[in-house]
């Protein structure tokens, strides 16, 4: 945990925080901070600064607060994700949250066993979890909306196409014969498969909708891989 990530409700008076469980814990056992020691703090969706620790018990950690910066920019990246394996997903929120990735939208593909929808990993309450701990962990703010559409085709023709406007709309696909573009100046829609890869026909779908197949090598990289891998490679 880079930065302490704070909500409205944490505030016990317009400057001071009150914290327990998983932040309290955390600063105990991870940091071992003591009385006097400041962290760096971030508002959720808001500024960052520094929390000074002004009390450290097993009850509580209590921090007086000040904000002097804004976030990190965002990186210009839509996810349009097939469901990962529900192990998978909360790795990929995490880092993909952590790269600065400020929407996903995770779909349904052929390959994409069904019962991966049923998993308690895609409730928004572990979504948001995975989230934070990718904002933690990255010194940022600005939590990711992150949505779920179980309907490949509707929302690859009804939807994806004004999700990818005035953006350069890439799907990666290891058997593409175009390479991913490097150092992109714009934003960019990015489509990425299932562990068993996209079919043909969902690959010819996002091509009729404007998306151009690219391969990153002959190399087939985990979900999880390919997600770091692709956003270094376009900024
Ligand atoms: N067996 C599958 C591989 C799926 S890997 C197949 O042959 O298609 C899971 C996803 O990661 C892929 O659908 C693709 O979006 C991305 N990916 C992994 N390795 C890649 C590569 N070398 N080039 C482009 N995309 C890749």
């Amino acid at each position: 945990m880079n930065l302490i990530l704070l909500f409205d409700d944490d505030f016990i008076s317009d400057a001071r925080v009150r914290l327990t469980g998983r932040r309290l814990q955390h600063v105990r056992d991870v940091h071992r901070a003591a009385e006097g020691e400041s962290l760096t703090v971030g508002i959720a969706n808001g500024r960052i600064g520094r929390g000074t620790i002004t009390h450290l018990g097993d009850d509580a950690l209590e921090m007086d607060v000040a904000l002097d910066r804004d976030p990190p920019p965002p990186l210009p990246l839509t996810l349009i994700l097939a469901l990962p394996r529900p192990k998978v997903l909360n790795r990929v929120i995490a880092g993909a949250t952590s790269l600065g990735i400020k929407r996903i939208v995770l779909i349904n593909a052929w390959r994409v066993e069904k019962s991966y929808w049923s998993s308690p990993r895609l409730t928004p309450e572990n979504l948001l979890t995975q989230s934070i701990l990718g904002l933690e962990q990255a010194r940022d703010t600005v939590l990711p909306s992150i949505e779920t559409r179980r309907l490949f085709r509707p929302f690859v023709e009804d939807e994806l196409p004004s999700i990818a406007a005035a953006t350069r709309a890439l799907v990666a696909h290891p058997h593409a014969s175009e390479e991913c573009p490097r150092n992109v100046r714009e934003p960019v829609t990015l489509v990425i498969g299932p562990e068993g890869g996209f079919i043909d026909a969902e690959i010819a779908s996002l091509e009729r909708i404007g998306f151009t197949p690219v391969s990153i090598g002959q190399r087939i990289l985990r979900v999880e891989t390919a997600v770091p891998f692709l956003a270094a490679r376009l900024y």
